[in-house]
């Protein structure tokens, strides 16, 4: 394994350029290849790993390149950075570990890039076994060689992996001779490995072949006298090699077996059968293999006197009557044969079932290669288009039959059937469908992925078919199994597409009455669930279990999808081993003087969380389709997973699910510019960063957002900020550190000021008596505050307000105080009052352009208001339990309290409530699946005016069934209670709200 040019040092060239002289009159004119000029009997064949019997690092990285949008060369240029002495080559002669190779390269990549390169990845997918597979077509040549009685070797520039093992994937018994640079302390095209080898083979230069892909190493086998074949696709590098030994490495037929057991069909018949068919007098024996592949009807490579056939039948057994018709196949190509499209031709029908069992047809061999990854893994990018464009050539002439005129016209319709492909060779799915309607003249399709669904649920079914034959033995291929497992994958598959094409109906349906919109819904009875206590819903049907949520309004987690429903028990598990068990010293640590640092714990359990898959779950599938950034919910999946978070005060920042950081990164992945979201999207996603948005003022009744008075005057290539916020979350946790756990700070505790470290500005004295917390918007992890403010107050009112990034450590941003909510200060994030004093920020930072700042806080401020429903519902649930097993182990006037007739109208009250408000967030949720934020507007309205009262009266029902322990920070209700008083507020007071709903009331019901 090597890489071009690794080796062009001046030394190495000028070696390079000697051989070359010497050498040139021996090369063969307009070939690669390099021979010596005597001797003529081979009897070894030497080969390269990487890019000869396994896809070149060049190759993967090209790949790899292309699915983690890095520029293009990347990879290939640190990998050839340094030379001899350079990381990759080291590592090749083992002078460093795979450890400190991917340090050291990973270093290299990013300062090309000036960002972080996941190298990491992509030395996953260079030694992945689905990348690592040896070509067929050479395990084929190498047995040949052997059967011919010559040595094979392998001559290598190879690695160590981090276990201590050196990378080959290759089956070490195929070969006489290993020979690998890390083993040897050499690399190739050092003149030593090669004559190793020779050595080990017993051999001299003459006598053997080597293949390479890279020149230079070629070069110096040639100077040595080895016969030589340059390696650029191993099919024909193979040719060449059978030119040279003078035998042919391909005598099997490709893709085929020896016949299954349980496939065998009587030869004798088949042999008379055909002997008639054919009018043939004498025949040696019937030679008779299977396909190993394809998964519906059994299909035999047979050859008779010469003649190459291909035979299909049913399989045996019983089997639906409409399936495995191959009497339909068999008219279908001849059919299609006549119509000039290149099919096999076909010979003959035979429905008599006494010749070999089953109904069975007989065609043509076509010699030629099957591509069972569409990837065409080891062929040139131009190889690769050349054959997608056949196939597409091929499908418009399907398409383009006259289905009449050829006689199907009984036959059904035609039917139709991201990342960047193209530097690979492979047109996107979008190219090759423009592709496709060029060839047959038609307009392009807008409901695209309508057929794409179509297609994927067909293979789908086809495929529950396939796994069903493998259950009862009736499989044709060895891996219907396997293949049948792809079921749900592929039917999940079509549902992303049917969901996109939902979207894209849905958002060009006029939206002229939200309200008589009709909503499907399913549920069924679900498990016992509760941190303390149960719930249960009691009065909704039994749902199909053939359901899935996407796009759904599912009303009970056990109806979502089986990976989401997965994913919220995964979750649930994890919010009762790990969150519940945390509250009461996530609470303390409130409490504590060391409130405004960070608590080591909820770091601890956001690695966890992360590791577990429970992370930044709550962007939309609507926003993110290509699930770049998060998990690829629907709202109403993630409503199911955002209440149960919500039923602890800690769970959301643990899964980085917290406001207002998730409103801040649905707006970046909306609105931000490729640069904004490598900037600040990225850190946050990671939870490196935490951030803020600052919208409220104190002079002006900030519920109406037109009223913001803060300023953004343009100056060169600066906007300039000067504006008074307050009530400007934050919620980052930084890492602070903090004394006895992390290094020493080197404040002196006899003078602390604002300007200490975090812990120590945590111990100043505050005004009546506080210690002064940092509020959030101070975090040294609040390292992006989203700032709104007017650029033209002369604009139409809608149009003055604009959105800037703007970087916490910008010179002019002065926290005034932090602020309570009865009393708490919901350290350490907080909620600060904050002054913007000439804050200049680049011009790049403005989300979307100046007058947009309405119709982003709209797209905003909806995700966000939901997801603060969806937590309330959570609180109130966790609220319900805690009252429940309260009331039944108290015992008051002789009897539990749970006896008392006004108790238990209080548990009835809040069950009731709680049900309605949950109907309605997922209403809402819903409808922003299905028709966009925007449309769902109303219902949020609906919801953000009903859940927080429903919260605050549910839990008040509990702390009075509590007792004065109620008021206590023994339990969460008094924080619970806090909190839901603040969302009348927070992300718009009630009154708003209602103001919203009446006006649509009375604008669509009249
Ligand atoms: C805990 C908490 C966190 C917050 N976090 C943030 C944050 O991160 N960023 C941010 O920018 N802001 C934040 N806020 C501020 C919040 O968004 C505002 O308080 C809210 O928008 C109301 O604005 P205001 O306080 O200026 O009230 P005002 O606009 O002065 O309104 C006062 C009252 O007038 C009444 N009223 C208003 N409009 C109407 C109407 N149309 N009809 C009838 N009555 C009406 C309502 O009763 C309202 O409560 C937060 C608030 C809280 C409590």
């Amino acid at each position: 394994m090597c890489v071009r040019s690794c080796f062009q040092s001046p030394r190495l060239q000028w070696v390079w350029r000697t051989a070359f002289l010497k050498h040139t009159q021996r090369r063969h004119q307009g070939s690669h290849r390099w021979t010596h000029l005597g001797g003529s009997t081979y009897r070894a064949v030497i080969f390269d790993m990487g890019g000869v019997l396994i896809p070149s690092p060049g190759r993967v990285a090209a790949e790899w390149e292309v699915q983690n949008r890095i520029p293009s060369g990347t990879i290939l240029k640190a990998l050839m950075e340094g030379g001899e002495n350079g990381p990759w080559m080291r590592f090749m002669r083992a002078e460093i570990t795979a450890e400190g190779f991917l340090r050291e390269f990973g270093r290299l990549c990013s300062e090309m890039l000036k960002t972080s390169v996941p190298v990491d990845s992509f030395f996953s997918l260079l030694t992945s076994e689905r990348v690592a597979k040896q070509f067929p077509v050479m395990t084929e040549a190498i047995t040949q060689i052997r059967a011919k009685g010559l040595q094979t070797a392998v001559l290598s520039n190879n690695f160590y992996l981090p276990n201590q093992k050196s990378f080959l994937p290759l089956d070490r018994k195929q070969f006489d001779v290993i020979v690998e640079s890390c083993m040897e302390g050499i690399c190739k095209p050092d003149p030593r490995i090669y004559k190793l080898c020779l050595e080990q083979l017993g051999l001299q230069p003459s006598e053997s072949i080597f293949l390479d892909d890279l020149g230079t190493n070629l070069k110096e086998a040639a100077r040595l006298g080895i016969h030589t074949i340059k390696v650029n696709d191993p099919e024909t590098a193979v040719k060449e090699l059978e030119a040279l030994l003078g035998f042919t490495l391909r005598v099997g037929v490709p893709n085929t077996r020896p016949v299954k057991k349980t496939m065998e069909i009587p030869k004798d018949s088949l042999q008379k059968y055909l002997k008639d068919l054919l009018g043939i007098q004498t025949t040696g024996p019937l030679e008779l293999l299977q396909f190993d592949h394809g998964q519906s009807n059994p299909t035999y490579y047979i050859r008779l006197a010469n003649r190459d056939l291909v035979l299909r039948k049913k399989p045996p057994g019983t089997l639906l009557p409409s399936a495995h018709a191959i009497e339909r196949e068999f008219r279908i190509m001849k059919a299609l044969a006549n119509a000039g499209v290149p099919v096999p031709n076909v010979l003959d029908l035979c429905e008599d079932s006494s010749v070999i069992g089953t109904p069975f047809y007989v065609m043509e061999y076509c010699p030629g290669l099957i591509y069972k990854d569409p990837s065409l893994p080891g062929l040139e990018p131009s190889h690769r288009r050349a054959i997608y464009t056949a196939m597409n050539t091929v499908l418009c002439k399907i398409h383009s039959v006259d289905l009449q005129a050829v006689g199907l016209e009984d036959y059904g319709k035609q039917g139709i059937n991201d990342c960047d492909l193209t530097q690979l060779g492979i047109p996107a799915a979008e190219e090759y469908f423009r592709m496709y309607c060029l060839q047959m003249g038609l307009p392009p399709t807008e409901n695209w992925n309508f057929y794409m669904a179509f297609s994927f649920f067909r293979v789908a079914a086809i495929l529950q078919g396939v796994y069903k034959r493998s259950l009862t033995g009736q499989a044709s291929s060895t891996y219907a199994e396997q293949t049948g497992k792809l079921t749900e994958f592929v039917s999940n598959l079509a549902w992303d597409f049917a969901v996109k094409e939902g979207f894209r109906v849905f958002k060009e349906m006029p939206f002229t009455n939200p309200l008589t919109r009709s909503y499907h819904t399913w549920a069924r009875p679900q498990s016992q669930w509760c941190p303390t206590g149960s719930r249960s819903y009691s009065s909704v049907p039994e749902a199909s279990p053939a359901h899935t949520s996407r796009g759904g309004l599912v009303i009970s987690p056990e109806s979502l999808s089986p990976p989401v429903r997965e994913l919220y028990h995964r979750l649930k598990h994890f919010m009762e081993q790990r969150v519940y068990p945390a509250e009461p010293e996530l609470q303390s640590h409130q409490a504590s003087a060391a409130r405004w640092s960070p608590s080591p714990l909820i770091e601890d359990l956001k690695e966890k969380a992360k590791a577990e898959g429970l992370w930044n779950l709550f962007l939309p599938l609507e926003a993110d389709p290509e699930k770049k950034y998060g998990a690829g919910l629907t709202n109403v999946e993630y409503a199911h997973l955002c209440e149960l978070m919500g039923t602890s005060l800690y769970a959301p920042e643990v899964c980085n699910c917290s406001a207002p950081d998730t409103g801040n990164m649905e707006l970046l992945v909306r609105y931000g510019t490729e640069a904004q979201k490598a900037r600040w999207l990225i850190p946050l996603l990671e939870g490196k960063a935490r951030s803020c948005f600052a919208m409220t003022e104190p002079q002006v009744a900030s519920s109406d957002a037109t009223n913001i008075e803060a300023s953004i005057r343009e100056e060169d290539s600066f906007y300039v900020i000067n504006g008074h916020k307050w009530w400007i979350t934050g919620q980052g946790r930084p890492p602070v550190p903090t004394h006895g756990r992390m290094p020493p700070c080197t404040c002196d505790p006899r003078n602390l000021s604002t300007s200490c470290c975090s812990f120590c500005f945590g111990q100043l004295p505050f005004l009546g008596g506080f210690l002064a917390p940092r509020s959030g918007i101070l975090d040294p992890r609040c390292q992006l505050c989203v700032f709104m403010g007017k650029t033209d107050p002369h604009a139409p009112r809608h149009r003055q307000q604009s959105v800037l990034l703007v970087p916490m450590d910008t010179p002019g941003i002065k926290i005034i105080r932090p602020l309570t909510v009865y009393g708490l200060e919901d350290a350490p994030g907080g909620h600060g009052e904050v002054r913007f004093e000439h804050v200049r920020v680049p011009k790049e930072n403005m989300v979307l352009g100046p007058g947009r700042g309405f119709e982003i806080a709209q797209g905003r401020l909806g995700p966000g208001r939901i997801h603060h429903c969806m937590r309330l519902i959570g609180f109130s649930e966790r609220a319900l339990a805690l009252m429940k097993a309260r009331v039944k182990s108290r015992l008051a006037f002789g009897k539990p309290l749970v006896e008392q007739g006004t108790v238990l109208a209080d548990i009835a009250q809040s069950r009731v409530e709680i049900e309605q408000a949950r109907l309605l967030v997922l209403r809402a949720a819903h409808l922003m699946d299905l028709a966009g934020n925007k449309a769902a507007a109303l219902d949020i309205a609906m919801i953000k005016m009903v859940a927080p009262s429903m919260a605050s009266r549910v839990i008040d029902r509990a702390i009075q069934a509590f007792g004065a322990a109620g008021l206590s920070s023994d339990y969460p209700l008094a924080q619970f209670f806090t909190w839901a008083r603040a969302l009348r507020f927070a992300d718009g007071p009630d009154e708003v709200h209602r103001a919203t709903v009446a006006k649509l009331e009375l604008k669509h019901r009249i």
